[in-house]
């Protein structure tokens, strides 16, 4: 890879309409994935192909360019992004942005299955944090849930990573009758190793074989059954996203809710949202998005990429209107998480 040097001096920082600075970006680098989430995907999915994605020079590029104009978070999401082939050529990349000072935190969200394999190399590029996505300690469970997964092979991951000296964050999709027993068997597992717990709800997103009211569990009702066992201390801790924390006084670890349905979180917004094939979205509970890989391609120079990206970001809606509603048979986006990450 030829990296992209930046300029010492940054550039006029990203600030959408709202007055919101853009300092997160989330980029998918691929739409494929080694598990079927029965609520994230179908399981006969038809992926992108190959030649519509973005080469990992073509991201990298990308990224940098967003670096440069004040995007102080980059996290890698996908699909699984570390079933990508070569990625770690990417990370390795991009960490001269940690290493320059432009970039605060490279990190990535991952199902765990490809960890002991690319752990070590994930802290050699100054990774420090990384999410993993587990809904269930239960094997069988798991293997229903994701369809095509292992437990015990993304135990292993965390293990590795944990080992590497990553800081793991567990990410859990709370879904009623499926997990919601579990739930402080997970706290106690992730606070019990060290790792913080954060649970999502399901967001309407994409076509899947059953319906989303028959999976969704309101957080509200998680929280108020947990806080009949445990000491939930509000903590202050904000990411500009959906997340709110508490710290378990019985644990001393940290517990997530990620409300989007239930909580309205899109005053602090900060972040924006790549595609593999290299679509800008604004928001993730909205269709528009912006071509950059055309801008991307059509010159060596970054000025047409960074006037698309500065038209796209005129154009950040104030706000997403997710609604899970059993009257209406389509879900809220068309698109699945797959396709703009987590
Ligand atoms: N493969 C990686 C992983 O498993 O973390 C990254 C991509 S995955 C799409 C990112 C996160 O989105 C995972 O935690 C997954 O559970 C969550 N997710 C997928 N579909 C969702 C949905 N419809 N509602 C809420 N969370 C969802």
């Amino acid at each position: 890879m030829t990296p992209i040097v930046l300029p010492t001096a940054p550039a006029a920082p990203l600030v959408d309409p709202f007055g919101r600075a853009i300092s997160y970006l989330r980029v998918s680098v691929t739409d494929r994935c080694d598990f079927r989430c029965v609520y994230c995907m179908a399981e006969d999915m038809t992926f992108l192909p190959k030649r519509d994605l973005l080469t990992l020079e073509e991201l990298d590029r990308l990224c940098s360019v967003f670096v440069g104009r004040g995007v102080r978070k980059l996290r890698i999401t996908g699909g699984e992004p570390l079933v990508r082939r070569d990625i770690m050529s990417l990370f390795r990349s991009l960490s001269r942005h940690l290493g320059s000072g432009a970039l605060d935190e490279l990190t990535v969200t991952t199902n765990g299955s490809q960890l002991a394999k690319h752990a070590a190399d994930l802290a050699a590029c100054g990774v420090r944090r990384i999410n993993v996505s587990l809904d269930t300690l239960d094997p069988d469970k798991f293997r229903r849930i994701t369809r095509w997964g292992d437990l015990a092979q993304v135990v292993k991951g965390i293990d590795a990573a944990q080992a590497a000296g990553l800081r793991v964050k567990i990410n859990a999709v709370a879904l009623k009758g499926v997990n919601e027993d579990e739930i402080d068997d997970l706290l106690v597992w992730a606070h019990g190793r060290g790792m913080d717990l954060t649970l999502i709800e399901v967001m309407p997103l994409g076509e899947i074989q059953t319906h989303r009211a028959d999976q969704f569990l309101p957080l509200s009702a998680v929280r108020a059954r947990l806080s009949e066992r445990y000491t939930l201390d509000e903590l202050d801790q904000r990411t500009g996203g959906p997340a709110r924390y508490v710290r378990v006084a019985e644990t001393g670890g940290t517990l997530g809710f990620i409300t989007p349905l239930t909580h309205n979180f899109c005053e602090s917004c900060n972040r924006v949202r790549v595609t593999c094939t290299g679509k800008l979205y604004m928001c993730l509970g909205q269709e528009d998005a912006a071509d950059l890989r055309a801008p991307l391609r059509a010159s060596e120079g970054n000025e047409r990429l960074e006037q698309a990206i500065e038209e796209a970001i005129a154009r950040k809606p104030k706000g997403h209107d997710f609604v899970i509603d059993r009257r209406r048979q389509r879900p809220a986006v068309g698109r699945h998480m797959s396709v703009t990450g987590g």
